[in-house]
Formats: C-alpha cells, sequence, structure tokens
C-alpha cells in the first residue's frame, strides 16, 4: 500500500472524504416515469444492457469490499427497478457481511418503486437489508398511474409499505418527486397519509438529470414552497442534520406526528458535502450524478489483478475527483463538461 492509503485520509481535491457508494444492479425498469425513463425514448427499439455486460453478484461484492476499506460506510442499491434483479436478496446477503476497517457493519439500503415489494420485502429483511426507501409520487390513483406510464395502480405500493413494515422496516422513508403543475398537488396528501404511521416522505426537487426527460425550470417546485404548504395545514420545525453528507433537510411535525424531508438539489446544491460515488450496473464508477464519462472498473476486475490494485485505481479516481455541478449551476457557472451527453438516472440509479 502507498503512504496515502488509510482510509480516513482518502479525499477528493475538495476535501470530501469517500463514505457513500450507491450501487445500480439493473438498467431496467418496469415503470416510465417521464421524470427518469420517458416512455417516449425508452421504447421497445431501446437497446438494454446485455447480461454478461453487467457485474456479477462476486464482481459486485468483490468492489464493495474495496470501496469499503477506503471508506465507504454506506451502500444503497438502486438501479433501474433493483428488485427486477433476479435473487437480488442474494446480493444483499452477500454485502450485508461487509465490515468497515473499524470492525461496524455497513449500513445496507436500498431504493425501489415499491411495485414487487410485497413479495420480496421479508426475504430483503431477512438476507440482512438494514433500510429501504419507496418512490411513490402521489395518492392520488390517477396522477399515481399518470407518473408511472404504465397504468400501474398506487394499492399496489400501498401493500408492499405494508410489507416493508410488517418486516420490521423502520423508518421507511418514502420519496417524492415534486413536479409542479403535474403532481404538486400531492404534497398535502402525501404529507397527511404518512403523517403519524413513522414513515418520513421526503420531497425531491425535480433534477436537470440526464438528457432525455425534458427538464424545465419551471417545473421545479423548490423545497421552500414545499415546506411552507405543508407548515400552513401541518406546523413544521426544522431539525439539525444528524450526519454530514445527508442529503434531506429534515422537519418534525410539532405535534409529534413524525417528520418529512427534503431534497433540494436545484435550489441548494449540496456539493460541499457531497461523499458519494456511484457504481453502474456494468462497472463504471462515476463521481457525480450529472458526469459525462465514467472510470471503467469491470476490465480491471475481470483482467485478473488483485484487490491492491483495484484500491489503487479506486484512490487515484477519488483524489482527483472535484465535481460540484449543482453548486456551479445554481452560480450561474458553466458545466464544465457541456456539450456532452450525460449519464441518465435509470442507469446510474439516484
Ligand atoms: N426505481 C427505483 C425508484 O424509483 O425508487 C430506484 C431508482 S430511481 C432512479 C431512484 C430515485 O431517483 C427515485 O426516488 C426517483 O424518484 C428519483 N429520480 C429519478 N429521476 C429524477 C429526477 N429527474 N429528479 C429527481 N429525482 C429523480
Ligand atoms: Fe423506474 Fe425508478 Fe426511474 Fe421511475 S424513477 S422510471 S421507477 S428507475
Ligand atoms: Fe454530488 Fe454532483 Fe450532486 Fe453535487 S451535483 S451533490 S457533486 S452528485
Amino acid at each position: 500500500m502507498d503512504s496515502d492509503a488509510s482510509p480516513s485520509r482518502l479525499t477528493d481535491r475538495l476535501g470530501r472524504p469517500l463514505r457513500d457508494l450507491r450501487i445500480s444492479v439493473t438498467d431496467r425498469c418496469n415503470f416510465r416515469c417521464s421524470y427518469c425513463m420517458p416512455k417516449e425514448v425508452f421504447d421497445s427499439r431501446h437497446v438494454f444492457l446485455a447480461h454478461k455486460e453487467l457485474l456479477s453478484f462476486e464482481e459486485i461484492t468483490r468492489l464493495a469490499r474495496v470501496f469499503v476499506a477506503q471508506g465507504v460506510q454506506k451502500i444503497r442499491l438502486t438501479g433501474g427497478e433493483p428488485l427486477l434483479r433476479k435473487d437480488i436478496e442474494q446480493l444483499v446477503r452477500m454485502l450485508s457481511t461487509l465490515r468497515t476497517p473499524e470492525g461496524r457493519t455497513v449500513d445496507l439500503t436500498l431504493t425501489t418503486n415499491g411495485s414487487l415489494l410485497a413479495r420480496k420485502a421479508l426475504a430483503l429483511r431477512e438476507a440482512g437489508l438494514s433500510r429501504i426507501a419507496v418512490s411513490v409520487d402521489a395518492m392520488d390513483d390517477d396522477i399515481f398511474r399518470r407518473m408511472n406510464d404504465v397504468d400501474f395502480p398506487l394499492a399496489d405500493v400501498l401493500e408492499g409499505i405494508d410489507a416493508a413494515s410488517r418486516a420490521g422496516f423502520a423508518p421507511i422513508k418514502i420519496n417524492m418527486v415534486v413536479k409542479r403543475g403535474t403532481n404538486d398537488s400531492q404534497i398535502l396528501p402525501m404529507a397527511q397519509h404518512f403523517r403519524g404511521s413513522g414513515a418520513i416522505v421526503r420531497f425531491i426537487e425535480f433534477m436537470d438529470v440526464g438528457s432525455t426527460n425534458g427538464w424545465r425550470m419551471d417545473e421545479v417546485l423548490p423545497s421552500a414552497e414545499v415546506i411552507a404548504r405543508i407548515q400552513e395545514r401541518y406546523p413544521l420545525e426544522a431539525l439539525e442534520r444528524t450526519e454530514t453528507g445527508e442529503t434531506a433537510q429534515r422537519w418534525r411535525y410539532r405535534d409529534g406526528a413524525g417528520e418529512v424531508g427534503v431534497i433540494s438539489s436545484v435550489t441548494q446544491a449540496f456539493c460541499r458535502d457531497c461523499t458519494r460515488l456511484r457504481l453502474s450496473t456494468e462497472g463504471k464508477v462515476y463521481l457525480c450524478l450529472f458526469a459525462h464519462q465514467g472510470h471503467d472498473l469491470r476490465t480491471l476486475l475481470r483482467s485478473g489483478c488483485d484487490d491492491e490494485h483495484i484500491a489503487a485505481a479506486v484512490r487515484h479516481i477519488w483524489s482527483g475527483r472535484a465535481d460540484r455541478y449543482s453548486e456551479l449551476r445554481s452560480k450561474g457557472e458553466p458545466d464544465p463538461g457541456s456539450g456532452a451527453r450525460r449519464i441518465e438516472m435509470h442507469y446510474i440509479g439516484g
């Protein structure tokens, strides 16, 4: 190992440590949310990754072990729709055995659209998944079906959330992407439905990720407005952040009915604290959600090199990182990679 090998000292060019790893386990999804995989683009002509291109569970676990040795404390499984990956609970079981250099377990979480959760919740819990987040964009069934654009009923997702709760997941996070004029009428119904249930709704600003979702600033409803709308009905007070790198600002209902969060990726960039690295389904590492290019680790993995080689590559990649796209955008500064095609959300996960 070189002299800079200590995970606690692995920082990027802006002094940010590597703490969170998001692993996309599939680029496929059974939903076609317009903000992520619009139907017109992701139709029958779209070519998804072939099976041989995907990292196997053994390859994912091997890479994850290297990342954990370099400082990662949290792993989030995402996609596409992660529950579409066959035997995903097997991967959860493998990742749950990882330990940090200090001997602690890794916080292992998964984000899902909930469509298959009723069937999978218990197996995921038993395999060692620590936490779960479910995306729900409306409480009105018509709006919900329109948002997923495959006419999927809300009731099945709510059943999945109940199953997750019975399996012992708590608190369950509920993610709602808010698009002004499309589902902002659902902010209060969402707050109302999940208040007092133990679940935490997080309202996410519609982001300009990728280049296919037709993003427009006038469809972004700023988080401050989300909070103001909830406040009018249910008084809230701000909570302190519990950890650096936390993306959500947390608020508590004053009457004790739990909390909500807002993720203000557009109006209040949080790049300063961004400790996240993303691993794509085919083994490329991305340093930012808005990156244009990834670093290929699959070739290295399959070349027969040892873990120390891979660890050196990871240190090299992270220590060269200076990404802060959202911060630059909010200052009106140009994106250094503009002109190149950005990666898509369903490919890299949230
Ligand atoms: N399919 C799973 C799901 O929907 O939860 C996991 C993958 S999805 C890409 C991860 C998260 O990204 C979801 O909560 C989704 O709502 C969010 N997301 C996707 N596109 C987005 C966008 N343009 N702006 C903000 N959030 C987005
Ligand atoms: Fe699928 Fe999730 Fe993207 Fe919706 S947000 S299309 S559920 S990957
Ligand atoms: Fe992190 Fe990039 Fe998002 Fe900034 S824009 S918070 S650097 S992923």
